[in-house]
């Protein structure tokens, strides 16, 4: 027998807003990750309880628009169109190529890797160290939220059932100084789930760390970062001295929680993300002088 499911695809977003504030909905981006979530046996459609509202087409969560020197990107805009975009930072992009293959990214959208909150989500490192906030929205109207109080835990986000994510807000990324890196280690460069991945800020005057920011992926149930470490290093002289190097690798070492999976080991992770923060400390690749 044909199972029937109900589905929704409003011309407006403000339509959608009220349809999810009477009926508890499955939000529908880009589908690539709920479709995986939801698969059945080979050659069965995936089974989906809850009617599904449909958002990738809407055109109020499509705009990439600068505003002053942060960076406002809608939910739905996907990794291709991003790539496209000149906004867009090189780093954001840079990340934005590692992940899967260009079909998924014609499909897969920004929002939707937050909002389904993977460990190994590849956009997220970065997302964390441009101390990303994320407007919601609802009936009831507008909430602005830092991602890191956002993303709870694996597929764990706080967002109300009625609320969708509109905007991804990049705080004073279009402002000049920082040097940012993208690392992603995986089984090759592209279309391979992140084993470990890093994301770093710098920004030096008169070679004194004025900022610096790191974030991991793939080595806890959230990313990996702590504001109290980076703390330590601000105002620090370029290059730092191998024992304060040492002194933020080991703190790291004590709160990174890798795991064991099919895709690699708790001891593999540790080790590269330790050496790839190693490497971020010894500011040779990005020495800005
Ligand atoms: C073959 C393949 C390879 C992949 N490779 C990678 C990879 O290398 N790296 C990586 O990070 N990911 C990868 N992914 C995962 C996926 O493509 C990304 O996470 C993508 O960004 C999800 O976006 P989407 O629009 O498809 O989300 P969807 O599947 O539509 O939604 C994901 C979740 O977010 C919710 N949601 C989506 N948008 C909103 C919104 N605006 N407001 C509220 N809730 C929302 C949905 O309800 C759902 O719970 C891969 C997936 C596939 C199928």
């Amino acid at each position: 027998m044909v199972e029937k499911i109900t589905a929704y695809r409003f011309d407006r977003l403000e339509q959608t807003l009220s349809q999810l504030n009477q009926e508890d909905c499955l939000i529908m981006a880009g589908g690539t990750d709920v479709m995986v979530l939801h698969k059945s046996r080979r050659g069965v459609p995936p089974k989906i309880i809850k009617p599904i509202v449909f958002i990738d087409h809407l055109s109020e969560l499509k705009q990439v628009v600068q505003k002053n020197k942060d960076l406002h990107i809608g939910s739905c805009c996907t990794y291709s169109e991003l790539l496209e975009n000149p906004l867009i930072p090189e780093p954001l992009k840079r990340a934005i190529k590692t992940i899967a293959a260009p079909a998924t990214r014609n499909r897969g959208t920004l929002g939707g890797n937050i909002c389904n909150a993977s460990p190994a989500g590849d956009t997220l490192p970065l997302l964390y160290v441009y101390n990303t906030k994320l407007l919601l929205r609802s009936v009831d109207g507008d909430r602005v939220v830092a991602i890191s109080d956002f993303i709870q835990g694996p597929r764990r986000v706080q967002r109300m059932p009625n609320e969708i994510l509109v905007e991804i807000i990049l705080p004073s990324v279009l402002e000049e100084g920082s040097r940012v890196v993208f690392e992603k280690v995986g089984n090759r460069n592209a279309d391979a789930i992140a084993k470990v991945s890093f994301a770093g800020l710098i920004q030096i005057s008169n070679d004194r760390i004025e900022d610096i920011r790191f974030a991991f992926g793939a080595v806890g149930p959230t990313m990996v970062r702590s504001i109290d470490i980076e703390k330590k290093l601000i105002g620090k002289t370029i290059p730092l001295a191998d024992a304060d190097i040492a002194m933020i690798v080991s703190d790291f070492d004590k709160i990174i929680k890798p795991i064991d999976d099919q895709r690699s080991t708790a001891v593999y992770r540790r080790t590269v993300a330790l050496n790839l923060l190693r490497y971020f400390l010894s500011l040779k690749r990005y020495q800005l002088n």
